[in-house]
């Protein structure tokens, strides 16, 4: 049998004290008794899903990308799931207006107003048992169900009295690196952008493309000449499917002498992607949007089609899918961005915790979405620190939302 000194022989101090910190409140929580309450067998019944709109105002005005798109306030779906044991559970999706994904912020309520009656009165925290049913209900439509799923992760590490990120596979080194993403503008002025994001920390950067070749050429080639000229600074070229395959073959060979250039998502199909990887080798590949379940990964996986994906939460239905595509990268060896599509506190916490409690190796970069917006939805959500944030090490996703900013609900199922 282990010892405690075997136990935490193989840690680094830091990580020792914050193991046993997160040890002594779980125990303690027990009545004194030392031993771990037992909830294989605990049933924890939905008794009520209220939903919240919250808008999410942004710091620079609006965020742009290719072909024209834009947000300047995000639409933002809370949801509050309560069971009859008396534990409340807190979940957020935020899609990225309605043309980013086949996602839009008033599907996201009407799919509630579908799902949310017929999950009342089922266990919340067997969340397979949920998830499937969830997809028997409704087909397709993930990012309805993603709040739903976290609200119940939620629920789940408050009745374990665990974090998220224990439970989603425990603690990764101290902190989580960060990319800063920088809207479309011209040239100049996202490199200034760029400039700014990196004094406060950053040292990863996504650069919104997708207008014209030449644009697209001098964005890149400003920012990773001018200022991310550090041996570690990272340059994500993100077209989010605004390319052709001839335009993204030209800026690919224009900027085939530049470091540390990676290309996101040029094209919108997988098809039209992999031709883009066969005639261009320059740079790394990540795939975004086009990896939006777990047969196109495993699809992906054998076709060694991305270097990098982008593992957005919402995106896959949740946190329960999310971790199962997570799980699948770290066995296949292909590293990860960990976000979603947008979100506030909520959304922030859930992402801190599925990157924490990924290996080190496998995390490319996320996302802290709150820092972002104008309006603070919650306390207790990561903030970030010199470009990187953490987990945190309270029950559940760690978060306190503030009610008179979620405002009245929208709607609400009993
Ligand atoms: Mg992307």
């Amino acid at each position: 049998m282990l010892g405690i000194k075997s136990i935490f022989g193989s840690y680094p101090h830091r990580q020792k004290v914050l193991l046993f910190t997160e040890i002594t409140r779980y125990f303690s929580s027990k009545g004194g008794s030392g031993k771990p309450k037992k909830v294989e067998n605990e049933v924890h019944p939905i008794s009520r899903i209220t939903v919240y709109k919250c808008d999410l105002p942004l710091k620079e005005g609006s965020y742009r990308w290719s072909e024209g798109k834009s947000v300047s306030v995000f639409d933002s779906t809370v949801v509050r799931i309560d069971t009859a044991t008396g534990i409340t559970g807190w979940g957020e999706v935020t899609p990225l207006g309605p043309f980013y994904l086949p996602s839009y912020a008033l599907g996201a309520r009407s799919g509630l107003h579908e799902l949310a009656p017929q999950l009342l009165g089922m266990n919340a925290i067997n969340l397979s048992a949920l998830n499937h049913f969830m997809d028997k209900a409704l087909k397709g439509h993930n990012y309805v169900k993603s709040p739903i799923d976290m609200a119940c992760w939620d629920i789940l590490g408050k009745v374990c009295n665990l974090p998220l990120v224990s439970l989603l596979g425990g603690r990764h080194g101290e902190e989580v690196d960060l990319y800063r993403a920088i809207s479309q503008l011209p040239p100049k002025e996202m490199a200034e952008n760029v400039r700014k994001y990196k004094s406060e920390g950053y040292n990863k950067f996504q650069l919104k493309m997708g207008s014209t070749v030449p644009e697209d050429i001098a964005r890149i080639q400003i920012v990773r000449e001018k200022i991310l000229t550090d041996a570690n600074d990272v340059l994500v070229a993100d077209a989010n499917t605004g390319w052709l395959t001839h335009e993204a073959l030209q800026i690919i060979h224009s900027c085939k002498h530049l470091p540390n250039v990676y290309i996101e998502e040029p094209c919108p199909s997988y098809a039209e992607n992999q031709c883009i990887r066969r005639q261009s080798s320059y740079h790394p590949l990540i795939l975004d949007e086009c990896i939006d379940s777990v047969q196109q990964l495993v699809q992906c996986i054998h076709d060694r089609g991305a270097d990098v994906i982008n593992l957005k939460i919402s995106k896959l239905g949740g946190l329960t899918k999310a971790k199962e595509l997570r799980d699948l990268c770290i066995r296949f060896g292909l590293a990860m961005c960990i976000e979603d599509t947008w979100g506030g506190d909520i959304t922030t916490a859930a992402i801190a915790h599925l990157a924490h409690s990924t290996p080190q190796k496998y995390r490319f970069s996320s996302t802290d979405f709150n820092s972002y917006n104008t309006v603070k939805t919650a306390h207790g959500s990561p903030i970030r620190d010199n470009g990187r944030m953490k987990a945190s090490h309270e029950p559940g996703l760690g978060v306190e939302p503030i009610l008179n900013i979620l405002g009245d609900p929208v709607a609400s199922f009993q």
